[in-house]
C-alpha cells in the first residue's frame, strides 16, 4: 500500500494523539489521517496509554493495546506509534508525556489531538492547566460529543482559541483550534460489547487488529468457540 499522505512537504511540528486503544478502531485512525494530512504534521504520534488513570474496569494489557495499534498503522509512513507510556512505571499522565517529549524536540509546535468527549473533561486531567504550557491543543469533533466544557475550562480554552489551524504552526504551544474530522460513530467500548457478546465488529476496526484480538482471546473472544469465530 502507497502511504501518500507522508509525502510532501511537512511542518517541522509533532502531533501527539493519546488514548487507551482499546482496541483502536477507524474512529481514531481516520480522525489521526485527517489532522496528519490537514495540518502536515512531520512527527505524527499515536501514544497508547500504560495504566490509564480515568478509567475503572478491565482493559487489555498495555502491550496487547500496543501491538494492535502497530498492526493498525503498520502500513503507513506518516503515523508512528510511541511507547513511552506503556514503558513507563506508575500512571499515564499527559502532562508527563508532553514534557518528556518536548525535552526530546525542542521548541517545535507541539499539538495534544483530542476528541470532544475527551476535551470536555480535561480539567480532570492531572496537572490541566500545565498543557497549554507545554502543547497547543487540537479538539476533533466526535459524533454525540458537543462542546460542553465546564466554567473555568471554557474560560482557559476560549482565551488561547484560534479558528485556523495553520496559526498552531507559529509558536511550540498556547493555543486552541477546534478541527472537524469526518463523522464516525465508532468506539471502543462498542466494540468490545460486540465481541463479548460474539457479534462481529467487522468493517469498524482494521482486520488485522480483529485477528489479533481472536487470535489472543481479547475481550471475551476465544478461537476455539466455533460461535464467535
Ligand atoms: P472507550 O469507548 O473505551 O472509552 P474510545 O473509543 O473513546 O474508547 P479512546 O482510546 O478512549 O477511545 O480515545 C482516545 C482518543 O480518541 C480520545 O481523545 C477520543 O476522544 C478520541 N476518539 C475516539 N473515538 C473517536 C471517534 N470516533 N472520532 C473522533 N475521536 C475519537
Amino acid at each position: 500500500m502507497s502511504p501518500r499522505a507522508g509525502r510532501g512537504i511537512r511542518n517541522r511540528a509533532v502531533a501527539i494523539f493519546g488514548g487507551t486503544f482499546d482496541p483502536v478502531h477507524y474512529g481514531h485512525l481516520r480522525a489521526a489521517a485527517e489532522i496528519s494530512e490537514r495540518l502536515k504534521v512531520s512527527d505524527f504520534r499515536l501514544v497508547p496509554a500504560g495504566r490509564p488513570p480515568h478509567r475503572d474496569g478491565a482493559w487489555a494489557d498495555p502491550f496487547h493495546r500496543l501491538a494492535m495499534l502497530e498492526l493498525a498503522v503498520a502500513s503507513y509512513s506518516d503515523l508512528h506509534v510511541d511507547e513511552r507510556e506503556v514503558r513507563r512505571d506508575g500512571p499515564s499522565y499527559m502532562v508527563d508525556t508532553l514534557e518528556s517529549v518536548r525535552a526530546e524536540v525542542g521548541a517545535v509546535p507541539m499539538l495534544l489531538c483530542l476528541g470532544q468527549d475527551a476535551a470536555n473533561q480535561l480539567d480532570r486531567w492531572h496537572r490541566w492547566q500545565d498543557l497549554l504550557g507545554l502543547a497547543h491543543l487540537v479538539v476533533m469533533t466526535r459524533p454525540r460529543s458537543e462542546p460542553q466544557y465546564p466554567q473555568r475550562l471554557g474560560r482557559v480554552l476560549e482565551a488561547s482559541r484560534v479558528k485556523r489551524a495553520r496559526d498552531l504552526m507559529r509558536s511550540p504551544a498556547g493555543l486552541v483550534c477546534h478541527v472537524e474530522v469526518t463523522q464516525l460513530a465508532i468506539s471502543s467500548t462498542d466494540i468490545r460489547n460486540q465481541l463479548g457478546r460474539g457479534w462481529d465488529p467487522r468493517f469498524l476496526l482494521p482486520d488485522t487488529v480483529l485477528t489479533y484480538i481472536r487470535k489472543h482471546g481479547l475481550y471475551g473472544t476465544d478461537e476455539t468457540d466455533p460461535a464467535k469465530g
